[in-house]
């Protein structure tokens, strides 16, 4: 007897599920999650109040081009409304462009240590990726360049990167962009934007400006509202079109339209936010490093820190979780074995961290 059943798109098997930051620590110990960059202060209060004041009208439909988000996202940053797509996380919208600018026999580059969703989207739409090597663990404009083909339809770049934590400069950026051919599409992933402290980062705005064939992809996920699940994204005209076709008609609901937009305004927490990972990347950064852990330069709400060895490594995540604090290992989604990625938590959550990976690799 034949077996009949649906069979998906091909390439969709061929996709290694996403592997989530881990969430449950040993019983009887109170968790700290430090395994997916979200903010240790939590949300702003403005966002808060407004996601809350939806509640007596759930029976509504939300606007369905997010406008009210997009206008204030257009005054913060100066920026087109009419430029401006909103979705359901950035992942939505990373979906929405391999979708619309990739299909069999298309080729996606990305960095090799770049964000584990690219090669998600970029099979799900029937395309291969294309991995460029990295030197030290950053993006090199170089490789990234060498790996472009006849068919190359899109470059994706995380400025900063997760999980590495490093960046391109805009002068690297912009000579990558250079390099490119017109039809390829550079799609600029900024989600740790607000937390570059850098003075020679620029955030994409500039470039997608310049040219037709460069979007910035952002989100809110990391700035206070990862549960409202709200991204955007910033390009050409001709591009936002396209998309704004195929998006969800009402891909992004009403309590996190409302709450990101009061947050895209509430700049005093923003800044507290920003400042307080600042100066506990630094620490972090400052305490960690030694003969035997190498740190990375991060500019993002997170480090990666590297151990000597895979077994060095898998210690420290265990003496971790013994005391609740979760962080996440890279081994199996970013092939970095001897790595853990540690987002910046509280004051208590980094002392214990340092606390822990000094007693158990010492010095
Ligand atoms: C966290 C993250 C995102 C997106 O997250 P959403 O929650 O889907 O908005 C996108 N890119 C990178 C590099 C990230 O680290």
């Amino acid at each position: 007897m034949t077996s009949k059943r649906p069979t998906p798109q091909p390439g969709i098997l061929d996709i290694a599920p996403y592997v989530p930051g881990r969430s449950a620590a040993a019983p009887g110990v109170t968790p700290i999650k430090l395994s997916s960059n979200e903010s240790p202060l939590g949300a702003s209060p403005r966002a808060i109040a407004a996601f809350r004041s939806v509640a007596d009208h759930l029976e509504v439909y939300p606007e369905g081009t997010s406008k009210v988000l997009r206008v204030a996202l257009a005054q913060v940053h100066g920026i087109d409304v009419e430029r401006i797509v909103c979705g359901n996380g950035s992942d939505d919208l990373l979906h929405l462009l391999a979708q619309c600018y990739l299909g069999e026999g298309d080729e996606a580059v990305m960095s090799q240590y770049g964000f584990s969703v690219y090669p998600i989207v970029t099979m799900a739409a029937g395309a291969r990726i294309i991995m460029a090597p990295e030197a030290e663990y950053r993006s090199d404009v170089d490789a990234l360049l060498a790996a472009v083909t006849p068919r190359t339809k899109m470059v994706f770049l995380a400025n900063p990167n997760n999980p590495t934590g490093t960046y391109l400069s805009a002068a690297e950026v912009a000579r990558l962009h250079a390099g490119l051919r017109g039809d390829i599409l550079l799609v600029i992933d900024s989600a740790y934007a607000e937390y570059v402290t850098a003075a020679d980062y620029s955030v994409g705005i500039d470039l997608v400006d310049s040219a037709d064939n460069v979007v910035m992809v952002r989100t809110f996920s990391k700035m206070g509202l990862a549960a409202a699940r709200i991204g955007w994204m910033y390009g050409p005209e001709h591009l936002v079109d396209v998309i704004n076709r195929i998006r969800g008609p009402f891909n992004v609901n009403l309590a996190g339209q409302l709450a990101a937009a009061e947050a895209t305004r509430d700049t005093p927490f923003n800044d507290k936010l920003r400042q307080h990972n600042a100066q506990w990347r630094d620490w972090l950064t400052t305490e960690l490093a030694s003969n035997r852990l190498q740190v990375l330069p991060s500019q993002a709400n997170f480090v990666l820190v590297l151990f000597p060895s895979e077994a060095e490594a898998n210690a420290a995540f265990d003496a971790l979780m013994a005391k609740g604090l979760i962080v996440r290992q890279v081994g199996a989604a970013y092939g970095i074995p001897n790595g853990l990625r540690i987002s910046i938590g509280s004051e208590a959550a980094m002392r214990g961290v340092v606390d822990i990976l000094k007693t158990t690799v010492g010095r």
